[in-house]
Order: structure tokens, then C-alpha cells, then sequence
């Protein structure tokens, strides 16, 4: 049983919930693995094409959109974002985690296309305790930290269709708790050997 497929991990929440240092965490284990996402939004300062994400023209990545190289994609605060498809998939087959850093349109639309997916969602404790994170980082302006609690609402609104929730109190804790849910889940029994022997089962009967 050494070489098992990988398991494919969504990580979701709100913008300022902690998700992208959870991630970064979870990449420490050689295990695990991310997926480097297409988009057309604007590298920030410190941001290299092909590790935060791939940087396309909007022609680019329709382009991909039609040739069905997608597993999902999604437009984000007006920018189109996706996931590349046979990376995770070569990924998964050579027996990694694959770790998806994606809003909940696409965690969905993953969820869809692969049921086996394990969804994660990251919480802040707070929306007053997210404002006050979202205006730390700086990175936004105040109309635009306002637009991304009223998102963070909507994505909050479909935490019901994931599998785990984390709510991000304690960096360290919030690592440790995903760090397990990727443990426990790497030691599950695949619901296909369970069908394997219900068909075994049945024909012995
Ligand atoms: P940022 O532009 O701040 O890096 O990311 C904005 C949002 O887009 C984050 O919630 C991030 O998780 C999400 N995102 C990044 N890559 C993808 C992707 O490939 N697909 C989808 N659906 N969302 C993504």
C-alpha cells in the first residue's frame, strides 16, 4: 500500500482569513504539493510567475478555458482565476497531496468534477476581528476592504457544503488542526475498495 494515490485538499475563506499561510505551512510536509493557479490579475510587488500563480492576458486564459484545461476556474473581485487540470491530476497519480488555494466557486466546481476532493474552509473569528486583519495588510483601500466582508459573508453562506471547518484563532493552531485533517483523511479507507468488496460480496452470495 506504499504507493497510494494522493488525496486532492481544497482550502477556502475569505480574503485575510490566514488561508495562504496555512497553505504555506502544509507545503513544508514533501508530501503535500500546491497548485500554482492561472490568472489575469496583476502580479503584486514580490509575486514570480509560475510560484504564486501563472500571470496571463485575459485572451490567454480563455483560451485555455475552451481547450478544457481547467479542473475549474472562476472570475474573483473582476479577475478570472483557474485551476490547471493535468497538473493535479500527474500530481495526484505519482502519489501527492495536492493542495488548492481557491475561493468557493471553484471549491465547488471541484467538488463536482472529483466527489473524492476534501474541502476545507477557513474561518476568522470574527467579521470585526477580518476587518481589522484586512486594514493591517494594507493592501486594500477602505471601499475595497468593505467589498471583501460583504464577500467573505457570501462565501461564509456556503461553508455548509465542506467537508471541515478551521477557525483561525491561532496560527499555529489552525496548521496543527489541518495538518490532522490531512492525516486522518490520507488514513481513509477509498470509498472504491469498499464498492470492490460490496461486488465481491454480492456475487458470493
Ligand atoms: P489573490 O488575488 O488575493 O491572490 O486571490 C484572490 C482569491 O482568489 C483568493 O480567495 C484565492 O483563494 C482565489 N483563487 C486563487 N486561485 C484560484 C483559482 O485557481 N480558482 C479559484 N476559483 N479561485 C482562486
Amino acid at each position: 500500500m506504499s504507493r497510494k494515490r494522493g488525496r486532492l485538499f481544497v482550502i477556502s475563506g475569505p480574503s485575510g482569513t490566514g488561508k495562504g499561510t496555512v497553505c504555506k505551512e502544509l507545503l513544508k510536509d514533501i508530501r503535500n504539493e500546491f497548485s500554482v493557479s492561472m490568472t489575469t490579475r496583476a502580479p503584486r510587488e514580490g509575486e514570480v510567475h509560475g510560484r504564486e500563480y501563472y500571470f496571463v492576458s485575459r485572451d490567454e486564459f480563455l483560451t485555455n478555458i475552451e481547450a478544457g484545461n481547467f479542473l475549474e476556474h472562476a472570475t474573483v473581485f473582476d479577475n478570472l482565476y483557474g485551476t490547471p487540470k493535468d497538473m493535479v491530476i500527474s500530481r495526484l497519480d505519482r502519489g501527492y497531496n495536492v493542495i488548492l488555494d481557491i475561493d468557493v466557486q471553484g471549491g465547488l466546481q471541484v467538488k463536482k468534477a472529483m466527489p473524492e476532493a476534501i474541502l476545507i474552509f477557513i474561518l476568522p473569528p470574527s467579521l470585526a476581528e477580518l476587518r481589522k486583519r484586512l486594514i493591517g495588510r494594507g493592501t486594500e483601500d477602505a471601499a475595497k476592504v468593505e467589498k471583501r466582508l460583504g464577500q467573505a459573508l457570501n462565501e461564509i453562506r456556503l461553508i455548509g457544503e465542506y467537508d471541515y471547518y478551521i477557525v483561525n484563532e491561532d496560527i499555529d493552531e489552525a496548521v496543527d488542526l489541518a495538518r490532522s485533517i490531512i492525516a486522518a483523511e490520507s488514513a481513509r479507507v477509498p470509498e472504491a475498495v469498499r464498492s470492490i468488496i460490496r461486488e465481491y460480496e454480492k456475487e458470493s452470495k
